[in-house]
């Protein structure tokens, strides 16, 4: 389900009891989907003590802390072999955040309302286990943002990504940012991962804070933007008060469909006013071509592989998603069943159907890199 993990930057989740449905989305869309679209959200602020952990992940230099879950970056720590990958699989020397979305006190979408067998937050982390098989197979490099039932705040997801993305652009050679502007962002990125909640007062958004983007994040993002050996997915299963929609759809991001959502709720939401909260005009920059044509290809890959998962819906959908508008990564959003459909909650708990949405995910990846020259 889109609500959490898609706040807008504009749209900071308020605490909620865990099981939230009561957010109206930010980007209008058919009626009925909306309101009841809002299933995966709760992000409640943890505070805390992420921090540590999340900022030795990449680095060599300080030992992993051990207090809440460890994403790994799979494939690289186990097997001296996956750090030479052979030359010859078709992802090789590619590497793909999973984001297993919501976890903690945040189970997303639940089904039925009460004393719930079916939690959207399980099933994300399943799929995206499955899917790091399928991808890792392929000669990919994984990271993991959630790897058990940790709550990791939608600033905490993208502020990581940034924190990869410096280092591997130095891997890379790409020219380095000033060194006081990395700084600056290192540590904005930093103060988001310790905070992990939506309290913007409490800096949750660190150096993402505001509508548009400062200077600061656009060199930023112009510099992500230049990083096409990794991509972005995260994983989600949708809800709607009509039980009969059902199937996968992909969502992402472009500059109309942020601009237009982030001007509606400074209008319309109290939220906004927070001192904290910095209005800037709207950000025409995005390369969001790219999550269009990642969305594309797996979209096809996914209802290639699983027939069953063809939707009723419209398949490819542009909104507004903290996780993805945060960063320059070719990102998207993968909803990949109703849980409020008794044929996809089916489809949920057969491990076929995880397997053949896991291969198709890949099988996307593929089909993007063999039609991206990158
Ligand atoms: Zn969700």
């Amino acid at each position: 389900m889109r609500k959490l993990h898609q706040r807008i930057k504009t749209d900071p989740v308020r605490p909620e009891t865990p099981r939230s449905r009561s957010r109206s989305s930010d980007k209008k869309q058919s009626g009925s989907l909306i309101p009841l679209m809002l299933v995966c959200l709760a992000a409640l602020s943890v505070g805390g003590i992420l921090t540590a952990h999340f900022l030795g992940l990449f680095s060599d230099s300080s030992p992993m802390p051990t207090t809440v879950s460890t994403p790994v970056l799979i494939g690289s720590s186990d097997s001296a072999a996956a750090s030479a990958p052979a030359e010859n699989l078709p992802l090789t020397g590619k590497t793909i955040f999973l984001d297993a979305g919501h976890g903690g006190y945040d189970n997303g979408c639940i089904y039925p309302d009460s004393d719930p067998t079916y939690v959207e937050k399980d099933f994300n982390l399943q799929i995206a286990f499955e899917t790091q098989e399928e991808l890792e197979a392929l000669g990919a490099k994984v990271i993991m943002l959630r790897t058990d039932d940790s709550f990791l705040s939608i600033y905490a997801r993208p502020a990581m990504v940034h924190l990869f993305c410096l280092d591997h652009a130095e891997e890379l050679g790409m020219e380095p940012l000033p060194e006081d502007l990395e700084l600056r962002l290192r540590e904005g990125m930093e103060e988001a991962i310790r905070v992990n909640s939506e309290d913007i007062s409490a800096g949750c958004m660190g150096a993402m804070v505001g509508s548009g983007f400062s200077e600061d994040m656009i060199a930023l993002m112009e510099s992500e933007y230049k990083i096409d050996d990794v991509i972005f997915l995260s994983i989600h299963n949708n809800w709607n008060s009509d039980p009969s929609l059902h199937g996968t759809q992909m969502y992402f991001v472009t500059d109309d469909s942020i601009i237009k959502s982030e001007e509606r709720l400074i209008r319309e939401d109290p939220y906004y006013s927070d001192p904290d909260y910095i209005v800037r005009e709207g950000y025409w920059g995005r390369e969001w071509e790219r999550n269009r044509l990642l969305s594309r290809f797996l979209h096809d890959a996914i209802t290639e592989s699983a027939p069953e998962l063809e939707p009723n819906v419209p398949e490819l959908v542009e909104d507004n998603f903290a996780v993805l508008r945060e960063h320059g990564l070719a990102s998207v959003m993968l909803e990949l069943t109703f849980v409020s459909n008794p044929e996809d909650r089916d489809r949920l708990t057969n491990e076929q159907v995880i397997r053949k949405m896991a291969k198709g995910i890949a099988q996307g990846c593929i089909y993007y890199y063999n039609n991206t020259n990158s």
